[in-house]
């Protein structure tokens, strides 16, 4: 894979850090925990989307957009990011938001939403869940044409083969890492959502010629139904890149266990990984990501799944500005 074919713009100097997580690993007795501090990436609070607007935005650049307009639930932090790479270039942004939990939308809300309107987005349109968003999104790009610009879509979570190739330069960057510092990983654990994240950490770990198993902690859907969508953007980011051979549907594995009972509402587990690893490694999860997939990784090596002695990667997307929308539910 040479990725340096693709327009990119640089949003993060240099790598972000692999730090072992000592107490984690004593509390959990077994594997030995690393964590990939993707929530230090660049741009407005970081997290995973940074990595993919590097590739979508430049596409945008290149054929001389203007008006960036993407989608997400109301606390996104894809959304957030998606204006602050607006900002940062100069273009405009506009968003559309679902309210995927009914009555959950307050235009006063604190965490992106605040972030939203400190960034200056241009407008901000919120639709009923289950909505048409590409629709939503369509009618907006009118809207934005009528007044003589060029709009730009960038589907939720920018989870297309383009911004997928963020996380094909990712898994590069893991290679990197793991050769520097002389560590191997027996597997990457990272939250499952829009799936762009999963899926090019699995196509570019495949063109790596890694073999190390990636395994998606869902945040909004079932294993099965998971699985296949991951696969789906497996196959075409592969093609994309430029990975030759085929990737089987079995490199592709999910939990289902984890997220429920909706996208974005907490369960004890979510609560308990994000008080524990603030707690006894000072780092700040998130209720909607990577609190669900901490939990999956804590009880996957409570249950021997990830077995004593392992080394595992937990890729951090970062969420955390989302937890001040959350304050009452956490400090339980
Ligand atoms: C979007 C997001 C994810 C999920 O990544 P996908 O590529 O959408 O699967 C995980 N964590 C955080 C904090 C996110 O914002």
């Amino acid at each position: 894979m040479n990725l340096t074919k693709f327009p990119r713009r640089r949003y993060t100097e240099g790598q972000t850090p692999i730090e072992f997580l000592p107490e984690l690993t004593k509390v959990l007795g077994g594997p030995n925990v690393y964590i990939k501090r993707d929530d230090l990436l660049g741009l407005t609070g970081g997290g995973n989307k940074t990595r993919k607007l590097e590739f979508v935005v430049a596409d945008a650049l290149d054929k001389e957009y203007d008006t960036l307009i993407t989608c997400g639930a109301i606390q996104s932090n894809h959304c957030r990011l998606t204006l602050s790479a607006a900002v940062k270039e100069g273009m405009k942004c506009r968003l559309v938001l679902e309210e995927r939990v009914v009555n959950s939308y307050d235009k006063n809300a604190s965490g992106n939403n605040f972030l939203y309107y400190l960034l200056g987005v241009e407008k901000i349109k919120v639709v009923l869940g289950g909505s048409n968003m590409m629709e939503a999104m369509e009618q907006v790009a009118e809207e934005v044409d009528k007044e003589g610009h060029k709009p730009y879509i960038i589907p939720g979570g920018a989870s297309n083969p383009i911004g997928a190739t963020g996380y094909v330069a990712c898994a590069q960057e893991i290679q990197n890492q793991m050769h520097e510092k002389g560590l191997n990983f027996d597997k990457i654990v990272v939250a499952s959502g829009s799936t762009g994240t999963q899926a090019g950490l699995i196509t570019g770990m495949y063109g790596c010629n890694m073999n190390i198993p990636i395994w998606g902690i869902d945040v909004s859907r079932d294993k099965e139904i998971q699985e296949k969508a991951v696969y789906d953007l497996v196959q075409k980011t592969a093609d994309h890149v430029g990975v030759n051979s085929s990737i089987s549907s079995n490199a592709v594995t999910c939990f289902g266990d984890y997220w429920r009972p909706q996208y974005s509402l907490l369960n004890a587990g979510t609560s308990e990984a994000i008080n524990m690893l603030a707690q006894i490694e000072g780092i700040l999860l998130d209720p909607v990501y990577t609190g669900k997939a901490m939990a999956g990784l804590i009880d996957l090596s409570r249950k021997g799944v990830i077995k004593k002695g392992e080394n595992v990667l937990f890729v951090h997307t970062g969420g955390s500005p989302a937890l001040f929308a959350y304050q009452k539910e956490i400090l339980n």
